[in-house]
């Protein structure tokens, strides 16, 4: 799809969408990027309806919404409020916290400018996006919840920490796209499962020893197994077995340290999809904008009640307290 311009600059992105009107026309920009065409009969013309957020066909009259199919749909919040929120999502690397937002969109209430950004971290995993392929780098890690004397699988069983596998891809001495997913235990079937779901058959997949890598020849993958030197001679300068796995799970954990003071399990999912979503598309912003409005594809919105307790994530929720705040 052709892309409209997009604003460089954050003063830019204010001046260009200050009014609702703006970005309604962005929005009929990138629904109709030769121009209107009414889907009933064809014709060239249409009014605007502001106020309704449609256009009118000026020949049969036919009205087509300009926020439908997107995460805006029937949304009561001004569409300036969201361009805005979507906006400092794409640019801000650091992320944006809802007491951020709520200051600068000057909201009375912190539960909008909560359900605003969880609406947008939504639309963040792209369900038709393309498995990782080549070389892959995966690991694992440990995230949030830290408990003194507990190590491995029996951090498991206290159910505070959470376990999240990282797989990247090996593009020479750089990284390409990345993928990261909370998972429930180590075992191999689970592993197999986000290795199929994430990385394209026929690629070949560096790991460190661990024995729940099995198994991946069977699956159509190739399989490349180095021995993780201890932390120790790694603090020393040893070379790690998966350098930009590695890379990437500490850039994870300190922008989850950093932006959130810690994230609550119920929620991490999502942050993990705002991390790579953010990290795979750090170099065309306006694409990430377009993707996390919905435009140009058939999101539909995810409904508060849902999002309140993470029940779209967590059929069971443990009722754990979340600590975006
Ligand atoms: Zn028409």
């Amino acid at each position: 799809m052709p892309r409209p311009s997009f604003p460089k600059t954050l003063r830019q992105f204010q001046s260009d969408f200050s009014t609702e009107e703006a970005c309604q026309q962005y929005l009929a920009v990138c629904r109709w990027p030769d121009g209107f065409t009414c889907p009933r009969c064809g014709h060239g013309k249409a009014y605007e309806l502001v106020n309704q957020r449609r256009y009118q066909c000026c020949k049969c009259r036919y009205q087509v919404s300009l926020t439908a199919g997107t995460i805006l749909h029937r949304t009561k919040i001004p569409l300036t409020h969201w361009f805005w929120a979507a906006y400092l999502m794409t640019t801000d690397k650091r992320g944006v916290s809802a007491l951020f937002l709520q200051r600068q969109l000057g909201l009375t209430c912190y539960e909008t400018a909560w359900m605003m950004l969880h609406k947008l971290r939504r639309a963040m995993v792209n369900v038709a996006r393309e498995p990782l392929r080549g070389e892959v780098e995966v690991d694992d890690t440990w995230i949030g919840g830290e408990q003194a004397g507990l190590r491995g699988s029996r951090q498991l069983k206290q159910r505070r920490a959470a376990l999240v596998l990282v797989a990247v891809e090996k593009r020479g001495q750089a990284s390409g796209r990345v993928r990261m997913s909370v998972i429930p235990d180590f075992k191999a079937v689970t592993i197999m499962s986000f290795l199929t779901r994430h990385v394209a058959t026929g690629s070949t997949i560096y790991t460190d020893g661990l024995k729940s890598f099995s198994g991946l020849l069977e699956a159509g993958f190739k399989h490349v197994v180095r021995i993780q030197p201890l932390r120790s001679e790694l603090r020393k300068g040893a070379k790690s077995a998966v350098p930009l796995a590695d890379r990437a799970i500490g850039n994870l954990q300190q922008w989850l340290i950093g932006t959130y003071h810690g994230v609550g399990r119920n929620h991490l999912q999502v942050y993990l999809d705002e991390f790579v979503f953010r990290r795979n598309r750090r170099k065309t912003p306006p694409a990430a904008f377009q993707t996390l409005l919905g435009l140009g594809t058939t999101r539909t919105a995810t409904v508060y009640e849902q999002i309140r307790g993470a029940r779209d994530l967590n059929p069971n929720p443990l009722g754990l307290a979340e600590a975006i705040r």
